[in-house]
């Protein structure tokens, strides 16, 4: 006999398992599909987590090489790879535990296996044991895998990487080409170049982080240069050989042919929606390129039905996903639940040095014919940054001119994407760039940075 649930979502990513506990906790009947071997999805198993903890390993192998600085005197410091991967694993494992323990405490059934839909009441699940769950609603919290190059076939060479595979090499590569030189693009270059990989970076754009604000963009590009990072920016991949020793790749930056030999090629071009194969089409349910269509509710065009995450068309973020899975549960649950405002999505990219921001970049403000204000105050005025020795970067508002309004906040140095919390709560609570100048501010601390570009944006500036 069919297990009969209110709510079954399929995935357990950052989207699916926060929609399930909170389902749950609200008083649904709640089961998850899950066709990877532990829960978690991309965000645990291949993606900020993983990255996030080899990044705090160059970050701690930087500090060591660099602890002479401050009078702390190091010798014979070497990387251990394989107990960095084992860190990392470790990292990882007590996640995936917790998501397993949270599924448990909350009394969700965990099914293993491909969940597909069979109507848009019964979903089926294909694992070790086959399963048919009937239910009142289904959410698609199923995310994205990594695109490939359409010159690289459907299996490519072994030295031919993606954002999956990448995390489970054997060795530090001793050269890296990355194509695509987007947020992951970046912080697998901040990784590598750190650990001693040649790391070169082709963009098709004419800049890197597209969606960056251009001076933090700048001084980004500035100091993964000075790493050793190498950028053609401009260039389309035309070839990837990966016959001969090296990985050989051709591409062609301002009409000219030009060519790179690496041992590794990593593909971070961007991902596909995981909607195929699960029979969406025995349901109303909508694609658009692929992406499922959906409401501010998240509600698919099959009422029943709703679909967060990476598998719809919003910022392909883990914070996104799971506040759109609280935002499915509380609507499914019949609770009040606010509309989510994609305007002030955090967005950090983990490099060395790390960017933050939220809102409008200043050239959207001014494509937009906004009146605005510009104020910037760089670390290198701040005391703490000076404790740290990181005082390059700043800290940048975009204000309305007449009204204060914050409408957007860029962040390049140290601690950034810790920093973005206090203007980002800002402009949530409507805010204006006043009330973060009236707010006392500890001395002395980073988030200083953030009061005096306050302070320069309402005419007080004191240390700009
Ligand atoms: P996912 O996390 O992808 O989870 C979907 C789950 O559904 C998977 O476990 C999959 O196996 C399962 N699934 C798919 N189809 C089926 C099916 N038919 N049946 C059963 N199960 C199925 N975001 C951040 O916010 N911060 C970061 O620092 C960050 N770093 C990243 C670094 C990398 C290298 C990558 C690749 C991504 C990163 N992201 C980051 C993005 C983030 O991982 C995603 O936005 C997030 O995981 C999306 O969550 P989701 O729940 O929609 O999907």
């Amino acid at each position: 006999m069919s297990k009969q649930y209110d709510l079954v979502v399929i995935g357990s990513g950052p989207g699916g398992y926060v929609a399930a506990a909170r389902a749950a906790s609200l008083g649904l009947s709640t089961a998850i599909v899950e066709k990877d071997k532990a829960l978690g999805g991309t965000c645990l198993h291949r993606g900020c987590i993983p990255t996030k903890a080899l990044l705090h390993a160059a970050d701690t192998y930087d500090e060591i090489k660099h602890a002479s600085l401050i009078g702390i005197k190091t010798s014979g410091v070497s990387i251990d790879w394989s107990e960095i991967q084992k860190y990392k694993n470790k990292v990882v494992g007590t996640n995936a535990f917790g998501v397993a323990h949270l599924m448990k405490t909350n009394k969700i059934d965990v099914f293993s296996g491909f969940g597909s839909l069979v109507d848009k009441n019964t979903v089926s699940v294909d694992g070790p044991k086959k399963e048919v769950l009937k239910t009142k609603n289904i959410l698609l919290a199923v995310g994205s895998k990594p695109k490939n190059l359409p010159c690289c076939g459907d299996k490519p060479d072994k030295k031919i990487l993606t954002s999956d595979t990448i995390l489970d090499l054997d060795h530090i590569p001793s050269s890296l080409t990355i194509v695509g030189g987007g947020v992951i693009g970046i912080e697998f270059a901040s990784i590598f170049v750190r650990f001693g990989t040649k790391v070169s970076v082709i963009e098709y754009m004419p800049n890197i982080l597209s969606m960056a604000d251009e001076d933090c963009i700048k001084e980004l590009k500035f100091q993964l240069e000075k790493q050793g990072v190498v950028f053609y920016t401009s260039a389309s991949v035309d070839k990837l050989d990966a016959k001969t020793k090296e990985v050989k790749t051709v591409f062609t930056q301002d009409n000219k042919k030009m060519e790179i030999s690496s041992e590794y090629v990593l593909v971070s071009i961007g991902r596909t929606p995981l909607t195929s194969a699960m029979g969406l089409e025995n349901t109303k349910v909508v694609l658009d390129k692929g992406f499922v269509k959906i409401n501010q509710c998240m509600q698919t065009d099959e009422s029943n039905i709703y679909a967060i995450g990476d598998c719809v068309n919003t910022p392909w973020l883990a914070h996104v996903a799971s506040k759109e899975g609280l935002i499915a549960a509380n609507h499914m649950a019949g609770k009040k639940t606010n509309i989510l405002n994609y305007d002030h999505t955090p967005s950090c990219v983990y490099s060395e040095p790390p960017v933050a921001w939220s809102g409008l970049t200043e050239s959207e403000a001014k494509a937009r014919g906004l009146d605005i204000k510009v104020s910037k105050f760089d670390f290198i005025r701040n005391g703490k940054a000076a404790i740290l020795g990181k005082t390059r970067g700043f800290v940048k508002f975009i204000c309305d001119k007449k009204y204060g309004e914050i409408l957007g906040v860029h962040i390049i140095g140290p601690q950034a994407t810790e920093l973005l919390a206090e203007p980002a709560f800002a402009m949530q609570m409507q805010a204006t760039i006043d009330d973060i100048a009236d707010v006392v501010h500890a001395h002395p601390t980073l988030y200083e940075a953030i009061y005096e570009a306050a302070l320069g944006a309402t005419d007080q500036a004191i240390h700009g």
